[in-house]
């Protein structure tokens, strides 16, 4: 489905959902907890190319949602408190934690301190190699290109062609045609071949990460907000489900290490890069579990109730999209409804 159709039906849906008051009518739907993803924490920008949108909130909305969570009587905890609270015998108390993925630099500078106005605990999920300007963030890397760009040479797998990319809606199709071409051979040669011709364009993918992500002196400074905890999110962002056994356990445990060294506290929580079904499964799960961690999150969509034993290394997470930036959205979604309707 076209994505700007497919927004249109979930935003007609999240309306319906927060119109009728369904949640208030069928409480039971709701489950005991809700976990938040979100990127971004950053002002609005209007442009009319912007493919990572949905990966920034502002502020404001972040301060809508907790607020949001509060006057429904959820409680904000830390992440990595939840199986001992679920564990206990429901006694009507729900609860909800924020975690924000790629360890962005905005996080401190804008969410932190919405965060420490209301005490809600949070988790940022650390890439390894992205604090260390090793790795790059392909998807900001093809923004920025075919931002500058109105057109450019590239190999998707099938000989060097000339990409137009002048119009929005060219640069739209170019940019899912990327994201498409990374999940179609190694990942490492990809996201390679992307960086190569950017930095022919002059733009250069380390630099963006040096924009965007924290290092590693800031994220020390951020350990001593006693709400922020840290959590693994691998070295290099890669899909896990396509690399082998020895690698996918370094991309736990070196960045396990890392964040130890950094904060001075030990993760036991993973985000599975990508997060969505084919990213992680039951190899990986056992991977984090293997690695010490005790719990991992995905970025399917779904709340939380009673989660069995091996569920908790794969559990659901709710995004706070950027697409859909309203507090009545989030209270749709929080009902759980639009799970049961999937
Ligand atoms: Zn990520």
């Amino acid at each position: 489905m076209k994505p700007m159709i497919k927004r249109v039906i979930i935003t007609a849906g999240l309306e319906a959902i927060a119109l009728s008051r369904i949640g208030r009518l069928l409480p039971k739907a709701a489950g005991r907890a809700v976990i938040f993803t979100l990127h971004h924490v950053r002002r609005y920008i209007d442009r009319p190319f912007d493919p990572n949108a949905l990966l920034s909130i502002t502020p404001d909305f972040l301060e809508a949602a907790i607020q949001e969570a509060m006057s429904q009587g959820y409680t904000p905890v830390a992440l990595t408190d939840l199986p001992e609270l679920l564990a206990r015998q429901d006694d009507g108390k729900r609860y909800v934690a924020f975690t924000l993925d790629d360890g962005c630099r905005d996080n401190a500078e804008h969410a932190a301190p919405v965060f420490r106005k209301y005490d809600v605990p949070y988790t940022l999920f650390i890439t390894k190699g992205f604090v260390e300007r090793t790795h790059t963030m392909w998807w900001e890397t093809a923004e920025a290109l075919l931002r500058e760009v109105d057109q450019f040479q590239f190999d998707f797998g099938e000989g060097t062609e000339i990409v137009a990319c002048t119009s929005i809606k060219q640069k739209n199709a170019t940019f899912l045609r990327i994201a498409r071409f990374i999940e179609s051979i190694d990942e490492d040669i990809a996201v390679n071949r992307l960086n190569q011709t950017a930095i022919s364009h002059y733009i250069d993918p380390v630099k963006i990460i040096e924009n965007e992500i924290l290092n590693a002196a800031e994220l020390k400074r951020l350990a001593s907000d006693p709400l922020a905890h840290f959590g693994a999110h691998t070295v290099s962002h890669c899909c896990l489900t396509r690399i082998e056994a020895a690698r996918l356990e370094r991309e736990m445990t070196d960045c396990i290490e890392a964040i130890k060294n950094w904060t001075g506290k030990t993760p036991t929580s993973l985000a599975y890069p990508y997060g969505w079904k084919r990213a992680c499964g039951a190899r990986e799960a056992n991977a984090a579990l293997k690695a010490g961690l005790t719990i991992g999150v995905t970025t399917q969509p779904g709340i939380l109730d009673k989660p069995a034993r091996d569920e908790w290394m794969l559990l659901p997470r709710i995004s706070l999209n950027g697409h859909y930036q309203k507090r009545r959205y989030v209270a749709a979604l929080m009902s759980g409804i639009p799970f049961h309707l999937m």
